[in-house]
């Protein structure tokens, strides 16, 4: 299968070539062919599985007929957060470039002026955000009743941040003849009320997930104390040949921390957290993918979904609470080929978290021992060992109690964006997770890379 037995343009074509993509990835080959034929779409499939080109590659081809209004967007593309719209936005310049398509970002953090001037003019495509979006329209700066496509992409972390009743309101403002898409790595119950609500005979499309996690990365665990946490990180940092790291805290405070006692340390590192504004998360991100830092300490939410290349290394200074988010964290290393490494910090406390992870993945992470230093933390009793069919023991009164920061959101609207951002309120049980609803910042994806084994594999 290639790109061109999915009926794009041959402008198009050029553009992927150009891209460097030989094949599509399942969710392409099966997504493409259905938005063409202008069929509304229920797409599930993992992060980092290319979901994103699954509609800004038709788009554009059905875009490239029909002609702007000023103030009346043709398509709508709904994203959760400023990152990932951005992300989406450079697709659309990367795969549009042969075609005179205009494109505007509504991100909330960035000046509104320029965001409203470009609707003005009209536009074939806007990416929005909810919040910005609605705090638009509800100014009368825009209409969406010319708005004949809409993507609702990351539909899962939508839920997560509680955006589904904007969505639902967004839903109600565009024709119903339209055409729509919805793109999630999984399907919990409100999505599916979600589709089922606004999408007219949607073709339902599944691409199964990988069972363990990428070969190309080496996988570790380390046992420690909390107190010694940050002299073992120190000592893999200055002796693992470590050219470039992503260092994961599950709570924003650490991340903070961690970055201050590394640069006080002389390492060359940066952060980026949900605490942050726009301008700087995005500044930090560019030091860190140019190589002004080599070191980049990340919280889950304001790292999931990026695309950054070819980090050698993957540090979890806390053990996830969430095993999902083990997958995600260590699949930034190891990609498009290239061999990674990931290593866990392992506390006792976090001997039932390090289990379920494991769990998840079907393998037991080997332990590194470390010269001298750092080896006096006392092991939990029992390797985690692969579980026979039981279920683990609810020792729920073990699991981390971390401060719960995540306010609930105010019922009334406008809301600043910013605030919404940042205090995503932790939407997680309805989808029968372990506890992690009191995760200070919630998390579900985050692993945008390739995964070369099962990209390859023919969806079944
Ligand atoms: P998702 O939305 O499913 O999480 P993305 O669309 O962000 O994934 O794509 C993840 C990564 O895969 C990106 O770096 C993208 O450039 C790359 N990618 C997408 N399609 C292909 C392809 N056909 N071949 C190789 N790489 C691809
Ligand atoms: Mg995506």
């Amino acid at each position: 299968m290639n790109f061109a037995d999915l009926g794009l343009s041959d402008e198009l074509l050029k553009a992927v070539v150009a891209a460097g993509y030989t094949e599509p990835t399942p969710i392409q080959a099966q997504a493409i062919p259905q938005v063409h034929m202008m069929k509304d779409l229920i797409a599930i499939a993992q992060t980092g599985t290319g979901k994103t080109a699954s509609f800004v590659l038709p788009m554009i081809d059905i875009l490239a007929s029909g002609r702007r209004r000023a103030r009346m967007p043709r398509s709508l593309i709904l994203e959760p957060t400023r990152e990932l719209a951005q992300q989406v936005a450079e697709n659309f310049e990367k795969y549009g470039v042969h075609h005179d398509l205009k494109m505007a970002l509504l991100i909330g953090g960035v000046q509104m002026g320029d965001q409203v001037k470009a609707l003005d003019d009209g536009v074939d495509v806007l990416i929005a955000t909810p919040g910005r979006l609605m705090d638009l329209f509800e100014r009368g700066k825009i209409l969406l009743t010319g708005c004949e496509l809409l993507v609702i992409d990351e539909a899962d972390r939508m839920l997560d941040m509680g955006f589904i009743p904007d969505i639902e309101f967004i839903c109600e403002k565009l024709p119903t003849t339209r055409q729509t898409l919805l793109f999630s790595a999984t399907m919990p119950g409100p999505i599916k009320k979600l589709a089922d609500r606004f999408l007219t005979n949607p073709k339902y499309i599944e691409v199964a997930r990988p069972a363990s996690a990428n070969l190309n990365i080496a996988q570790h665990k380390v046992f420690v104390s909390s107190r010694n946490k940050r002299d073992v990180l120190r000592q893999l940092l200055r002796t693992d040949d470590v050219t470039s790291a992503l260092i994961f805290a599950n709570r924003k405070t650490t991340v903070r921390e961690i970055n201050k006692s590394l640069q006080r340390d002389g390492f060359s590192s940066g952060e980026i957290h949900g605490d942050m504004d726009q301008s700087s998360r995005i500044a930090e991100l560019d030091r860190f993918k140019s190589g002004t830092v080599n070191i980049l300490v990340a919280s889950d939410v304001a790292a999931r979904g990026l695309d950054i290349k070819g980090v050698s290394h993957v540090f979890n200074f806390d053990t996830p609470w969430h095993p999902d988010d083990y997958v995600h964290r260590i699949g930034r290393t190891g990609r498009a080929g290239a061999k990674g490494r990931a290593f866990t910090l392992v506390t006792p406390e976090d001997a039932e978290a390090i289990a379920n992870v494991e769990k998840l993945t079907g393998t037991v992470i080997p332990v590194f021992a470390l010269d001298g230093a750092g080896e006096e933390a006392p092991r939990p009793e029992r390797e985690p060992a692969p579980r026979p069919k039981r279920e683990p023991a609810p020792r729920a009164e073990k699991a981390p109690k971390p401060a719960r920061k995540a306010e609930p959101r105010a019922p009334d609207r406008p809301r600043p964006e910013s605030v919404q951002d940042r205090r995503p309120e932790p939407r997680r049980a309805s989808t029968a997770q372990p506890a992690t609803a009191a995760q200070e910042e919630e998390s579900t994806e985050g692993w945008n890379g390739p995964v070369p084994g099962f990209l390859a594999r023919p969806a079944g």
